[in-house]
């Protein structure tokens, strides 16, 4: 929990704050596998008439699993947001999002307490890649013999794989015999 209760209400107040935010891997999709330690940064806070201005920058690292080949892969997170934040009758630990009458929107919070981690889980989801891949050119996996084509070459046999394709090779290499 991220305590802003002390500048909430007082614009211009404001206060940096270091944060360390753990996050549980099962929270955020099959595509992460881990959570490479907690995230770091620094929350810079600053009153506003009813709540704080958040913003936020955090640094990690989660593992993914490529799209692809399957295999894990290291993916570096860089977040940076702001957040508007009000003082609001919502639970302690929950985070609303709401709407001003001029669309502006921003998150319900109790007594002036942030649930940092769900916060920031939301913004890490929004940061991860749709399709993630190790590498751009990733080869993925061979559908037929199931290797990973960027490490060893496929070791499908087309002439156990369908006969027709058999029959035709062998015409191939005896031209006389198929006459
Ligand atoms: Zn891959
Ligand atoms: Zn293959």
């Amino acid at each position: 929990m991220l305590d802003v209760s002390e500048v909430v209400g007082q614009p211009g107040a404001a206060k940096e704050v270091p944060l360390t935010v753990g996050l549980d891997p099962g929270d955020l999709g099959e595509d992460v596998l881990r959570v490479l330690g907690p995230l770091t940064g620094t929350a810079q806070v600053v009153g506003t008439e009813e709540g704080a201005l958040v913003q936020f920058r955090l640094e990690g690292e989660v593992e993914l699993a490529c799209g692809r080949c399957l295999q894990p892969y290291r993916f570096p997170v860089d977040l940076a947001f702001a957040e508007e934040f009000r003082t609001g009758p919502v639970a302690v630990g929950s985070a609303e999002l709401e709407a001003d009458d001029d669309g502006s929107t921003f998150v319900m919070v109790a007594d002036g307490l942030i649930p940092v981690a769900e916060v920031v889980r939301q913004y890490l989801l929004l940061a991860l890649p749709m399709k993630p891949l190790c590498r751009p050119d990733c080869a993925g996996l061979c559908p037929g013999c199931g290797v990973n084509l960027n490490e060893e070459p496929c070791r499908c046999e087309p002439e156990a794989g369908d006969p027709r394709l058999a029959v035709l090779r062998k015409l191939l290499d005896n031209p006389e015999a198929g006459g």
